[in-house]
């Protein structure tokens, strides 16, 4: 069975969210599409104890502030059931359970092949996510039968009660490597490798949150292309909070510098020092995942999206919740909506010249 729509969103996270918000206002007709079972599962799926590092004045979408103290801040679950609350709230159209399995453009109309059937759509709006595949750095070597590393990726990663006793390295530094590794060392010895220095930034300064200040300070939605802009983009991302900062100073944390290779339990790292480890996380972050979009001049030779400020060079097709998609904020909750803002004239003004034809 074949089903018309204007314009399909592929995701209901909250990128999808967030243009489903300007479409509606502007009497658009379209539909989220989403694989999950429920609105809020790609929160959800994330490790028990995760806290955002946004506090909610900084963690809400468009037209809807999440409740409670805007200085407080949330838990994962409490962003997964706000986003539920969000689509009911506006009435957003989504459609779960229905996993979109290939993008292909027909002519001037877009063909979507998804576990509920075949979409047609004028024109899509890709969500899906910049943190679906998880990357594990092709340096494990060989895999020694008289061993049993136990090895997990992030994404993969719930709680410490996953992750058998014994020492244990979490490979990369970044804000969940430095949350995973704080809360491990309260029942084992945990070393982090990485390979750039930390910077941290504390979760308030002078009473305020960090993320009031990088906002007045142009930082947090300057654009791409603009020197404060490019200045940040260089930087490391920052890790927000002191506990791992203070665990490091006591030597509770150890710092061990870019892992080489691992071969077995033994790990090497670059400065050619070796240890063996009982446990390895895996804190190196996500790959692009869109080989399903099977349009030529729609991805990069390196499969990343193609687009100016989310406006792909396909008529008709756009991205939202790209990392640095415009600015900063862009895969943050505080920031997508300024790029869905920008994004929803385009789409009308789309439509209305193909209702001319
Ligand atoms: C550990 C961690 C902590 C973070 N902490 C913060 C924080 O403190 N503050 C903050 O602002 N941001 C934070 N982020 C970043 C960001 O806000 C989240 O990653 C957020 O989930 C991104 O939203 P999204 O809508 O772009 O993608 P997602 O939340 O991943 O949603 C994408 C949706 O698309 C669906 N989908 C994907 N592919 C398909 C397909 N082919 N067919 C149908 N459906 C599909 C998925 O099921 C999913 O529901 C964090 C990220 C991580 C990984």
């Amino acid at each position: 069975m074949k089903k018309n729509v204007q314009v399909v969103i592929i995701g209901a996270g909250q990128a999808g969210m967030a243009i489903g918000y300007y479409l509606k206002q502007q009497g658009e007709s379209f539909i989220l599409l989403d694989s999950s079972k429920r609105i809020g599962d790609s929160w959800r799926r994330r490790y028990e104890s995760l806290v955002l590092f946004t506090p909610r004045g900084y963690s809400s979408l468009p037209g809807l502030p999440m409740k409670g103290s805007a200085e407080g801040f949330p838990t994962k679950d409490e962003v997964a059931d706000y986003l539920e609350q969000y689509a009911t709230h506006f009435q957003l159209p989504v459609q779960l359970n229905t996993y979109v399995k290939s993008l292909k453009k027909i002519t001037n109309q877009f063909q979507l092949k998804t576990s509920q059937g075949t979409i047609i759509a004028d024109q899509v709006v890709v969500a899906s996510g910049a943190f679906q595949q998880p990357y594990i750095p092709p340096i494990v070597k060989s895999k020694n039968p008289e061993t049993e590393l136990f090895q997990v990726h992030s994404s993969s990663y719930q709680s410490p009660a996953q992750i058998p006793r014994g020492s244990t390295l979490v490979i990369g530094g970044g804000n969940s490597g430095a949350q995973i590794a704080v809360e491990l060392v309260e029942d084992r010895e945990v070393t982090i490798a990485t390979n750039h220095p930390f910077h941290f930034l504390p979760l308030h300064f002078l009473g305020k949150s960090i993320f009031f200040w990088l906002e007045r300070l142009g930082l947090l939605y300057a654009g791409i292309n603009t020197l404060k802009g490019k200045w940040f983009r260089k930087r490391n991302d920052p890790i927000f909070g002191s506990d791992l900062k203070k665990l490091l100073a006591e030597e509770k944390v150890k710092l061990r510098p870019k892992v080489r290779q691992v071969i077995g339990n033994e790990v090497i790292f670059e400065d050619h020092s070796s240890e063996r480890y009982d446990n390895i996380i895996w804190s190196t972050g996500f790959t692009p995942s869109y080989e399903w979009i099977e349009i030529e001049g729609a991805l990069s030779d390196k499969g990343v999206p193609l687009h100016e400020r989310g406006i792909s060079p396909i008529k008709g097709l756009y991205y939202m919740g790209l990392p640095w998609q415009y600015q900063r904020g862009s895969a943050l909750l505080c920031g997508v909506g300024r790029d869905a803002e920008y994004l929803a004239p385009y789409i009308l003004h789309q439509n209305e010249h193909s209702d001319l034809n």
